[in-house]
């Protein structure tokens, strides 16, 4: 599933693409992708005209600016866009066509169909479902280590209360792995022990590893790919999301696998130990 990094990529890449596009009309081939409005063919008219200014993003969603509209999408698994010319043949998996005056289109394409696409008049898809109960943003300035500590109040894993978008949002399963390994801390660890201090430096490491994923494109496990095509070269980087048996790269011990509250999750025994060590 594309995590905030990824989102990112694809948001700045459709930014450039679709910036000043007029749509001309709109194809629908899977309704259920549509969750507001409720009908269709209201999808269709209200966008039919309509010029796409600004793309934006809050947590794993994309905010597509419109004249009138805000269109937010949600690409959850394995969802994509990308820009093709009115005659390319359509693929399959493409289940909305957005069709531009200029003769260009944005497709909308989902393999596995888990993808979403909501409507709201300009101005009112923050406070309304599905973005209202959406937690703070890693990369915002406001995001500081206090804030991280009031949202890890909870009875629960860190990384089971990293997950959860109502609490921070943009982190997934590889990022989530990555920042606790960087922070040394385990991931089954009650987020409301934490100290002081791995607090402080979970938050570095969540803000790290979410800029450095950013600046290299994302990752492109299970072959994600963003808005133009390209792979993300962050995989490369990856210390231990997929990497089981492999030697830790700190410390050389081998990366380990088990689930947590459901999860596949990946550490280094000996980098998160389940009881802190004093170094
Ligand atoms: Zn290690």
């Amino acid at each position: 599933m594309p995590e905030l990094p990824e989102v990112e990529t694809v948001r700045q890449t459709l930014n450039q693409l679709i910036k000043k596009k007029t749509i001309e009309d709109v194809v629908i081939t899977l309704p259920r992708i549509i969750q507001k409005p409720d009908d269709v063919e209201a999808f269709r008219t209200m966008l039919q005209g309509q010029t796409f200014h600004l793309v934006e993003r809050r947590g794993k969603f994309l905010r597509l600016l419109l004249d009138d509209y805000v269109l937010v999408s949600h690409l959850r698994m394995e969802g994509r866009y990308g820009m093709f010319e009115k005659e390319d043949p359509v693929d399959k998996h493409t289940h909305v066509r957005f069709v531009f005056t200029d003769g260009s289109e944005l497709r909308y394409t989902d393999v596995r169909q888990f993808g979403t696409m909501h409507i709201f008049e300009a101005g009112t898809d923050l406070t309304e479902l599905p973005l209202r109960q959406l937690g703070p943003e890693p990369l915002e300035k406001n995001f500081t280590p206090d804030v991280l500590k009031g949202r890890l109040k909870s009875s629960r894993a860190v990384k089971t209360q990293l997950l959860d978008q109502t609490k921070l949002v943009g982190l997934g399963n590889i990022y989530v792995d990555e920042a606790l390994f960087s922070a040394g801390i385990h991931p089954e660890t009650v987020s409301s022990e934490l100290s002081d201090e791995q607090i402080r430096r979970l938050h570095k490491c969540i803000v790290r590893t979410l800029a450095d994923a950013i600046a290299a494109g994302g990752s492109s496990v299970k072959s994600y790919v963003n808005g133009q095509g390209e792979m993300g070269m962050f995989q490369q980087q990856l210390n231990v999301y997929g990497r089981k048996n492999e030697p830790c790269k700190h410390c050389g011990e081998p990366i380990i696998r088990f689930t947590v509250g459901g999860r596949g999750t990946h550490i280094c025994p000996r980098c998160q130990p389940a009881r802190e060590v004093s170094r």
